[in-house]
């Protein structure tokens, strides 16, 4: 546990908003209402998820987005967020996050205070790199999918150090992908690498749809079989897969059912990841020792494992280097 502990790890799939922890949110609480109080306790307990359905796990993000509404919010938020991953030898992270238009912020400034706050985050935390992967929300309709790409474009290229590529998350019940196809163009042509939820639910024609549209990366990839299995395999498009966000939410029943035992098994590029450590209460470490107990994980197989990751990561060449070094060092010692 403690090999994994100090492991110098690379998170690839991890959401803004639910990667704030209790504290997290008490902290924002605190700033925003002036003290903490007991309400704001109990909806805090309330964020935690266990045995839910996928559903319900959505109704979890509202108390964080009332929390990271004004740019005081998100910007300490997002240094939370950092930090946490920080305390946990996390070295590369790409966050996802989905801007927001509301009273305080337009889409555009909500997505400017992240990408500040990740820039001067630097300072405090110089051993970690910190990327975005702006996100569409696909229940939130094609309208909205537009305002958000707008808001990507203007400032896409003052931040292109930090914006590495574009998520396609939210509601997987909600609208289909077939919709958003134009939108998703638009970035491939701007050279974004596309990390689509695909495969969260079962849905035969979207995921075929989705993998031959193309994408860089699969966030969980639970439900892809037969004929679009191959296909990903084929294509070697890596999965991100996130142990306890899905046992908790009920799509993978247990850890030892979890479909990355089948990626792991067959050499497939697979990533470790949280998804969102604060609604799920883990860290990449905990993520890491429950793959490493459920499945008997050999150092050679973490080994492997961290390779994948920053493989699979949207970093420049030089950091990849940078970062495949630091994990040999590691291993080799
Ligand atoms: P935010 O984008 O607000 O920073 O992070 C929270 C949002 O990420 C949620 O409202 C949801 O849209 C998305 N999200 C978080 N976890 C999941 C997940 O497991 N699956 C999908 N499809 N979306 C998620």
């Amino acid at each position: 546990e403690e090999f994994i502990q100090r492991m110098p790890k690379v998170e690839l799939h991890a959401h803004l908003n639910g990667s704030l922890t209790t504290a997290a949110l008490l902290e924002l609480g605190a700033q925003k209402y002036g003290s903490t109080n007991e309400e704001l306790e109990k909806l805090v307990e309330s964020f935690k998820v266990m045995g839910e359905s996928l559903d319900e796990c959505f109704k979890k993000f509202k108390i964080a987005h009332d929390l990271t509404n004004t740019r005081e919010g998100l910007a300490h938020a997002t240094l939370c967020v950092i930090r946490d991953f920080a305390k946990d030898n996390v070295v590369y992270v790409e966050l996802r996050t989905t801007p927001k238009q509301n009273e305080n912020m337009s889409k555009t400034e909500y997505l400017e205070c992240v990408l500040e706050s990740i820039r001067s985050a630097r300072k405090e935390f110089p051993y970690i790199i910190v990327k975005l992967l702006p996100s569409i929300d696909r229940s939130q309709g094609i309208d909205s999918a537009k305002s958000t790409m707008d808001a990507i474009l203007k400032l896409h290229k003052k931040f292109s150090d930090i914006i590495k590529g574009i998520d396609l998350s939210g509601n997987p019940n909600v609208e289909n992908f077939s919709n958003y196809k134009l939108i998703f163009e638009t970035f491939r042509n701007m050279n974004l690498p596309l990390s689509l939820h695909c495969g969260e639910v079962e849905n035969e024609e979207e995921i075929r749809e989705m993998i031959d549209f193309g994408m860089a990366r699969c966030g969980h990839g639970t439900f892809i079989k037969e004929s679009n299995l191959q296909k990903l395999i084929e294509k070697r498009i890596p999965v991100e897969c996130c142990l306890s966000s899905n046992v908790k939410c009920g799509t993978v029943s247990t850890y030892d059912d979890h479909h990355f035992k089948y990626f792991l098994d067959n050499s497939h590029p697979v990533v470790i990841c949280t998804d969102d450590f604060g609604v799920f209460d883990t860290t990449l470490s905990k993520e890491f020792i429950i793959a490493q107990k459920t499945f008997g994980l050999s150092k050679e197989q973490l080994f492997t494992l961290s390779k994948n990751a920053v493989l699979s990561s949207f970093a420049s060449e030089e950091e990849k280097q940078s970062l495949m070094q630091m994990i040999e060092n590691y291993f080799m010692k």
